[in-house]
This record gives C-alpha cells, structure tokens and sequence, in this order.
C-alpha cells in the first residue's frame, strides 16, 4: 500500500502517519523529518535546505525527489508507504509518478485532511515532540500523561521547530495554497482522492482514515 496525506502545515499528517506506522507496520517517509535530519547532520543536502526552511520556503524539487527515491530504496519492496509532506509541487508529484513506477509500486490513496485554516497557527505554535523518539505532542490537544517524560519511550527531553512561529507559518500557509493545493486535481482525475474532515478529534480522523485504508 502507498498513500499520501496532504493537507497545509499542522493539519495532522505527522500525527496521523505515526498512528498508521504503529498500527500497520507503515514507513513514515517525512521529507520534513528527513531534511531536519539532513540540517541537523549538516550534509550538502542540509546546508543548502536550512535557510529556505527557516523562511517557511519549499526546498527544491530535485532535492526532496531524490531524498524520497533513496529512501524507498531502503526499504522492502513490501513495506507499505506514507508519503507525509510530499509531493507538495506538481513537478513533485510528477517526479513521484517516476518514482514508484521504477520500483512496481502504485498509489492506492490521497487522503486530504481537510482543516480551517484558522486553527493552524494554534496548531503548530503549540506543537513540540520527543527529543528520543520523535513522538509528536501538543501543549493544548495533546499532553504527555506526565509533563516530563515522553508516554511512548520515557524520554525526557523534547523539542520545538525553530519555523513553528507565526510569522513563517504564514509564509508556509501561502506555499500551500499556490504550490501544494493545485496538485489535487491530478489525483481527483485518477479517483484516488479521500477527503477526511482534520478538524475532528485525533482518534476520529484516526479511525476515518482506518476505514479508508481497510477499504
Ligand atoms: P502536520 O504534520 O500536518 O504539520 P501534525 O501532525 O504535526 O501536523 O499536527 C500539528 C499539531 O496539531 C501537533 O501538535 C498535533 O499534536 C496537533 N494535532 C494533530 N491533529 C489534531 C487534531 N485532530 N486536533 C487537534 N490537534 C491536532
Ligand atoms: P509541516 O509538517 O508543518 O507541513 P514539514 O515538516 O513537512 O512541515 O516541512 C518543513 C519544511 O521542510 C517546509 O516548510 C519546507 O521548507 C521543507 N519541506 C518539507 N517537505 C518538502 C517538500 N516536499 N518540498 C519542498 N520543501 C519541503
Ligand atoms: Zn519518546
């Protein structure tokens, strides 16, 4: 199985891709996770990336297609996909076709969480993870059981993005209305398209994309 989850900054894919890991033995591929991963390392690939995700910018298609070809290729060719974060370009998504036809996969679902964009910045100023583990939280919606230590691993330490301020989420927001939205119609005219409704609780966008995925 190979799907998508589209949808603006903030609207859940991270979250709903961590449950789908866990549930169904899924590989999450971030290309967001992996670009931090490549700043963090300061690799060729994170010296060039780590401005343009300050600015809440998108990097360019070259680099998130060939990190997102590398890492399929590290996986079984029976290992379902989550593509979280990509494409989010229509030379993305063509590049993405490329992709997973040189490999014998196939896209099944698109699903789009569908969120007012209102809430976001709320969203991902609250938001922080587990330094350890990754696991994502939130200082309204999604508490650790025990402020200091994280529920999955009992780490202690987490983390913040340095781009979830308000001012860069508007620039991303903007990105993803003139960039990432129009990529939707490509799908809509393949009939892969599952829209769910992201401003329902966490464990009910949990279980509608469940239904999707079992279907
Ligand atoms: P994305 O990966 O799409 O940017 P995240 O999954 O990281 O979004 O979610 C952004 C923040 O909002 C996180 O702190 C997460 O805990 C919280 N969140 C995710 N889904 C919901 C939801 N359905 N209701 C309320 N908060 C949510
Ligand atoms: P969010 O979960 O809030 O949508 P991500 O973690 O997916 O954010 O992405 C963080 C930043 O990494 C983006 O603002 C952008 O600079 C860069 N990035 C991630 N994925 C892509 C992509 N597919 N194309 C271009 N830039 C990307
Ligand atoms: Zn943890």
């Amino acid at each position: 199985m190979n799907i998508i989850l589209l949808g603006p900054p903030g609207a859940g894919k991270g979250t709903q891709a961590q449950r789908l890991v866990e549930r169904h033995g899924m590989r999450q591929l971030s290309t967001g996770d992996m670009l931090r991963a490549a700043v963090k390392a300061g690799t060729p690939v994170g010296l060039q990336a780590k401005a343009v995700m300050e600015r809440g910018e998108l990097v360019s298609d070259e680099i998130v297609s060939a990190i997102i070809g590398d890492e399929l290729d590290s996986m079984g060719p029976d290992a379902g996909a989550i593509f979280d974060g990509y494409p989010r370009t229509e030379a993305q998504a063509a590049a993405l076709d490329k992709i997973l036809a040189e490999r014998a996969r196939s896209l099944d679902h698109v699903i789009e969480l569908d969120v007012d964009e209102d809430a976001l910045v709320e969203r991902i100023t609250g938001r922080f993870s587990c330094a350890t583990c990754g696991k994502g939280y939130h200082d309204t919606f999604e508490r650790p059981r025990d402020p200091d230590s994280c529920d999955k691993c009992g780490g202690t330490e987490f983390k913040r993005r340095p781009d979830d301020n308000e001012e860069t989420v508007r620039t991303r927001l903007a990105e993803y209305r003139t960039k990432t939205a129009p990529i939707l119609p490509i799908y809509e005219k393949r009939g892969i398209v599952r829209r769910v409704n992201g401003m329902a609780d966490m464990d009910d966008v949990t279980r509608l994309i469940e239904g999707i995925v079992a279907s």
